[in-house]
């Protein structure tokens, strides 16, 4: 399996496999291996469809310790529709592996079933925006462990006005951090969004 070349290891393969991950994509072949070796700030161009999900879902679970119960990933997504589908997606490959707890909370949802669900030892978080800073509030969601800060879709984040909210989240978060930015455009609000708070190094994948 290809998969294994890039540095994604044995036990998330099977579960790749029921999904019909078998070859990588572009984005998967080039992402992949990077973040699996070096988690530090990335910058991706990706549109939907191109796998985007398993390119920064793979190096997260990798990067995750399942003995640390504490946040250790965060991704956040414009839409709840999206939020979902990137935590079914990280559920499944994580079918046959170690386990990771994936915990998705976005808006629309019962906000106490989410509160009594993050009660729970959780690794990893997928968040919507505005769902996120109201569980911060409610001191129901700490942030302060959070090694690797995912952000899908920025410029749909930052055209829908969520500027402050991610702004928070960055506040929130750990300065030693990695920071994963996935976007399909980089209009100027994205380009101050990288420049304000990601490495001038980071790698910038097209
Ligand atoms: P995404 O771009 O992450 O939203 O993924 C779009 C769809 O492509 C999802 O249904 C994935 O399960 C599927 N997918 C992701 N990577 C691959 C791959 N390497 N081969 C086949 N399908 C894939």
């Amino acid at each position: 399996n290809p998969f294994l070349a890039l540095g994604v290891t044995e036990d998330f393969i099977q579960g790749l496999e029921e999904l019909g991950i078998r070859k990588p994509t572009p984005i998967q072949r080039k992402a992949i291996p990077h973040l699996i070796e070096d988690g530090r700030d990335y910058i991706a161009q990706a549109q939907t469809g191109t796998g985007k999900t398993a390119a920064f879902g793979l190096p997260l679970l990798a990067k995750m310790d399942p003995k640390d119960k504490s946040i250790q990933g965060l991704v956040v997504a414009p839409t709840r529709e999206l939020a979902k589908q990137i935590g079914k997606q990280l559920f499944r490959y994580t079918k046959y592996s170690a386990k990771v707890f994936v915990e998705v909370v976005s808006g629309g949802d019962n906000i106490d079933r989410q509160c009594a669900a993050l009660k729970r030892p959780t690794q990893i978080v997928v968040a919507t925006p505005g769902r996120l800073l109201d569980l911060i509030e409610r001191k129901a969601l700490d942030l302060s462990a959070v090694k690797y800060l995912v952000l899908d879709e920025a410029d749909e984040m930052l055209s829908m006005g969520f500027q402050k909210q991610l702004d928070q989240v960055f506040k929130l978060t750990p300065a030693r951090k990695g920071t994963w930015l996935f976007s399909a455009t980089f209009p100027p609000k994205v380009e101050a969004l990288v420049n304000n708070n990601l490495s001038a190094k980071a790698p910038f994948q097209k």
